[in-house]
């Protein structure tokens, strides 16, 4: 197939801005008359230095971090961080109050147990992660060192629609399928992390921002490369870090400001998430997976009334140029992930095809 033809709803690695895939090629032999690629060049290299210095001033713009947070580069994708989060925060108290909305969260949960006592403040399991809890049923612990909760659940397709108040116990969000989707109020966090590969950039690079004054001494089993003051101190630099996925977040951030920023990316992205929304709210041939007041802008998930006719949509869909629309295992039905670089055609198209679906079968 040709890239005109294909829309990929892939929960991710997922779909990157046409602009940032062109300039990514046109740059990619000989980056700005180095004459070598970005991916060649040392990361100590005045060079690649400046890129990332630009990279992290871009997106604290973008993201309006405030003074007192760092920004960090990492890897090991959003999976690491469900380690490295308690090893570098619980050793205050040894407790943390973690949120189950899903299997992400339900992960981070189960790994934070290897490294201190971790409260359960609340699960939304018994309705198959299909909501969020109410702020009054979160059941907080005592002495907890802070509380982590996932933003986004990319696979249920659910998201938070309130910020937790945990008083003065810090917050650190999973931002993975969230990130630079619509403004974050940064100061009302302690750590976010996300894996670039939904809305960032590439595979391979983690954003952690951590404001510096949550860290205290990290457990003695922390490997020095997940020692976020020792990963604050050389700049993301202990290693090698993620040279290409740095640099391509610099050029994803351009696109971010060339589109209107944050207030305009989620604009942008309520519209094309309230077309597929409606045709869910006006079908009784599909189901919404979500309950409504917690849908996500990300993740758009629905199946049908049979598995055989789920299988039947994707098949079709597919045939159609609409890719990767199978739900996760664990949700079933179909889920249409539709990041920042998602365009607009992608949607109004599979929605046409929906209607279209529904009157040949419904
Ligand atoms: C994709 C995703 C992850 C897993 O990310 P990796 O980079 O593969 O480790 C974790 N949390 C959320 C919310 C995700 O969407």
């Amino acid at each position: 197939m040709e890239r005109s033809q294909v829309f990929n709803f892939s929960a991710g690695p997922a779909m990157l801005p046409e602009p940032v895939l062109e300039k990514t090629a046109a740059e990619l032999c000989n980056y700005h008359g180095t004459g070598m690629s970005v991916t060649e060049m040392s990361h100590r290299g005045k060079v690649f230095i400046q890129i990332a210095a630009e990279v992290e001033q871009k997106l604290r713009d973008v993201m309006g971090i405030p003074e007192g947070y760092k920004p960090l580069f990492l890897q090991g994708g959003a999976t690491l961080q469900f380690s490295a989060v308690p090893m570098n925060l619980i050793g205050k108290t040894g407790r943390a109050d973690y949120a189950v909305t899903g299997n992400f969260s339900n992960s981070a949960y189960k790994e934070a147990q290897r490294y201190g006592e971790i409260n359960l403040a609340c699960s939304s399991k018994d309705r198959n992660y299909s909501y969020i809890p109410a702020q009054d049923s979160l059941k907080l612990g005592p002495g907890a060192a802070y509380f982590h909760y996932c933003m986004n659940n990319t696979i249920f397709g659910t998201k938070w629609n309130y910020i937790p108040d945990t008083g003065d116990v810090p917050l650190v969000s999973d931002v993975s399928s969230c990130i630079l989707s619509e403004p974050i109020d940064v100061s009302r966090f302690g750590l976010l992390y996300a894996g670039a590969q939904k809305n960032m950039g590439p595979s391979g690079l983690t954003v952690v921002i951590v404001r510096e004054d949550i860290l205290g001494e990290p457990l003695p089993c922390t490997p020095g490369l997940l020692d976020y003051r020792n990963q604050i101190k050389n700049d993301s630099m202990v290693n090698t870090p993620p040279c290409f996925g740095i640099y391509l977040l610099g050029l994803v951030l351009d696109w971010v400001v060339e589109m209107g920023g944050l207030e305009a990316m989620k604009a942008y992205n309520k519209e094309k998430a309230q077309i597929l929304y409606d045709v869910l709210d006006t079908s009784d041939f599909y189901i919404a997976v979500a309950e409504k007041d917690f849908r996500s802008l990300m993740n758009v998930t629905f199946r049908t009334r049979s598995e055989e006719l789920d299988k039947q949509f994707v098949k079709e869909a597919a045939e159609k140029g609409f890719l990767t629309l199978a739900g996760h295992r664990l949700a079933g039905g179909m889920r249409a992930s539709i990041y920042n670089a998602m365009p607009m055609a992608g949607v109004t198209g599979l929605a046409a095809f929906m209607r279209d679906f529904e009157q040949k079968n419904g």
